[in-house]
């Protein structure tokens, strides 16, 4: 029998209503004689209200506690739609990410799954029943509950999908697929029949979050097809696969933009071997992901530094760099929240003169200041001023054309 693994995204079990909704379109896939298992994540804005919560009673609320608190929402809405399948008549269990067999490190907040062990969801499918799982949480080796990061039910689902063999990870959401940009921010954008791993990784990674970019990686490593779709209507979607159509290639695919990005400045540091390693290497043993590193050219033999991190690291980034910069003698650390990234994908980019000058074009004929400029292989991202975002993301879907992308 066909299995499938389903998620539902935070607006789609939003409320008890939409919750029904959910249970009905399960039901349906079961029906339609398919094995299925569920992943949720939390009810609308739970996890940001948990969030919220505990910061009103810690400044640094401890990490242990703080990723338990955030996993229950999950357990909340999966416990949820086992009942509402109960009273559609349908055999139906939940079971926490622990319970289901997700084995993680102990990266509390941004936990890696290390394997899944499916005994339980296999045995509770084998009785017929249907399985929710609660997304975005694992356990560790020492049973401690840990969080994958914002987002992470998408992995959970990719996860399950890969370890139980299932034939598609459907991903349902409260857009009718991924688009050329953000549908909310770009009205012309256009949905993709189908996105290759490799753009819809760099798109998700820059900020596109319809998909959790850990959940395409693995979708990638081990091909599983992912479906991108609307909770709430039954148009197609879009499917993330191995090779998108040859036609389609040659092009800017998709704008990404992030507004989670902070600049750090450390000014006047002394240009010698060891400097860079001496503040990135800690940064990188408290898991902070630096993404934009620019240097500059020195001046008496003194430089300044400057870096990106995502805003919601700034300050543990800072508690860091701040003292390593004092001890080599650096003058000082100067930060900046209020930028963002704009991005351009596509795999046609490769090799391709033209489309960085083609972008700069763009965004000047805005009037907008680019401040810091990444290339890779298949994405050019400029950082720049957050109250231009939404300009700018506009500007280069008008400029790449992707308004009339079929
Ligand atoms: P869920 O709660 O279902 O996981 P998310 O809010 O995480 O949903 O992701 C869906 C949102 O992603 C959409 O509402 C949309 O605003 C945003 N989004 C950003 N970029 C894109 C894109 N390229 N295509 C579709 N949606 C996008
Ligand atoms: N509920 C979590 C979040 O809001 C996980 C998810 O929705 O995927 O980030
Ligand atoms: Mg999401």
């Amino acid at each position: 029998m066909a299995l499938i693994v389903q998620k539902y995204g935070g607006s789609s079990v939003a409320d008890s209503e939409k919750i029904k909704n959910v249970a009905r379109r399960v039901a349906k896939a079961k029906d339609e004689g398919s094995q299925v298992v569920v992943v949720v994540s939390a009810m609308g804005d739970t996890t940001d209200d948990l969030l919220k919560l505990a910061y009103q009673i810690s400044e640094q609320p401890s990490d242990r506690e703080f990723d338990i608190l955030l996993s229950t929402g999950e357990i909340v809405s999966s416990t949820l739609l086992a009942m509402a399948l109960g009273s559609l008549g349908y055999k139906a269990i939940s079971l926490s990410g622990a319970q289901a067999g997700i084995h993680t490190d102990s990266s509390y907040s941004r936990a890696r799954i290390l394997r899944v062990d499916t005994k339980r969801v296999v045995s509770e499918l084998r009785k017929g029943n249907i399985v929710i799982v609660a997304g975005f949480q694992g356990v560790t080796g020492k049973r401690d509950i840990t969080t994958l990061g914002r987002g992470g039910s998408d992995t959970t689902a990719v996860a399950l999908a890969v370890s139980l063999g299932a034939e598609i990870c459907q991903i349902y959401t409260d857009v009718e697929g991924v688009y050329t940009a953000d549908p909310r921010l770009v009205p012309q954008a256009k949905k993709l029949k189908e996105i290759g791993y490799e753009e819809m990784l760099e798109l998700a990674t820059y900020g596109a979050r319809v998909m959790h970019n850990r959940a395409v990686e693995l979708g990638w490593l081990y091909n599983v097809p992912i479906l991108v779709a609307s909770s709430f209507s039954d148009s197609p979607g879009t499917t993330i696969c191995k090779e998108a159509s040859m036609e389609v290639k040659n092009k800017v695919r998709g704008i990404a933009h992030d507004t989670n990005v902070a600049k750090v400045t450390v000014v006047g540091v002394s240009d010698h071997p060891g400097i860079a390693a001496a503040i990135f290497e800690p940064l990188a043993r408290a898991n902070i992901s630096i993404d934009t590193i620019v240097q500059n050219a020195s001046i008496n033999n003194i430089t300044d530094l400057t870096f990106t991190v995502a805003r919601s690291d700034l300050l543990k980034a800072m508690s860091i760099v701040e003292p390593v910069v004092k001890s080599v003698g650096g003058k000082q650390c100067v930060t900046d929240s209020t930028l963002a990234k704009v991005s351009i994908v596509g795999t046609g980019m490769q090799n391709t003169p033209g489309y960085a000058a083609r972008m700069f074009r763009a965004l000047y004929e805005h009037g907008i200041n680019i401040q810091l400029i990444t290339t890779a292989e298949i994405r050019i991202t400029c950082i720049i001023s957050e109250d231009r975002v939404t300009d700018a993301v506009r500007a280069l879907h008008q400029a790449f054309e992707l308004e009339k992308e079929t």
